[in-house]
């Protein structure tokens, strides 16, 4: 097997930095969430897959035949496979722990910015930002690590940001029965700003509101409140 690339990073001094030291940001990511519908590739059909790759990155100009470049079909496909293993999670089995004391309605909980990248399903090219989560709990409470994972299982997809956050929003809504949900996600989309689409480092903005937040303007402007200075800090 080749290598695929993946295990350590080159940093600019030209050696080497094990992979785990990469995972600054959030010592509790993981990608091993259960694979309910793990996807199965025939090692015929990657083979084929390579093929294709080759054909139109050779036809769009690049030198295949290089040191660097021999195995970019076969690393270009791996990075897809691990960049969309969202599809084979589920989250129903993350697990919500039920809530001891009594809550107000009002009483919000907030996490974030949980970092993410996604593939736009336009173009398969990555949007990547934060995520931001309210919920007023109701009977259960959920940890952090937890919502991370329900973040990075619609977001390791091919998807767009509004269905994204939908689908965040109704999975919390689902598995935990809170009063509210409230999801914000800001991302910068490299489609549009690899080819100069639009203003570098512009960023997309989204909400989804589930229950009391839909009623209630106070809540949504704390929420968002809460979230933007959590993003100015990050
Ligand atoms: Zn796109």
């Amino acid at each position: 097997m080749p290598n695929d690339g993946d295990g350590d990073v080159i940093d600019i001094r030209g050696g080497l930095i094990p992979g785990p030291l990469r995972q600054v940001t959030d010592p509790e990511e993981t990608t091993e969430w259960e694979q309910v519908s793990p996807r199965h590739i025939d090692p015929a059909d990657w083979e084929r897959f390579e093929t294709y790759v080759s054909e139109i990155f050779d036809a769009f100009g690049m030198d295949l035949d290089t040191p660097g470049t021999r195995e970019t079909p076969n690393r270009f496909l791996k990075a897809m496979f691990d960049a969309t293993s969202g599809y084979e999670g589920d989250e129903k089995l993350l697990t919500a722990f039920p809530n001891e004391s009594a809550e107000s309605e009002y009483n919000q909980v907030v996490e974030g910015g949980i970092s993410f990248y996604a593939l736009c399903e336009h173009h398969a090219l990555p949007f990547h930002g934060s995520a931001y989560l309210g919920y007023i709990p109701h009977e259960r409470i959920i940890g952090l690590s937890k919502l991370t994972r329900l973040v990075r299982l619609f977001a390791r997809r091919f998807t767009v940001q509004e269905w994204m956050g939908r689908s965040i929003a109704d999975a919390l809504f689902d598995l935990m029965e809170p009063h509210g949900v409230a999801v914000y996600l800001e991302a910068e989309h490299l489609c549009t700003q690899m080819r100069g689409v639009r203003e570098e480092h512009s960023r997309t903005v989204t909400t989804f509101w589930r229950g009391a937040y839909e009623e209630n303007a106070d809540l949504r402007r704390e929420f968002l409140e809460l979230a933007r200075n959590g993003s100015r800090t990050s």
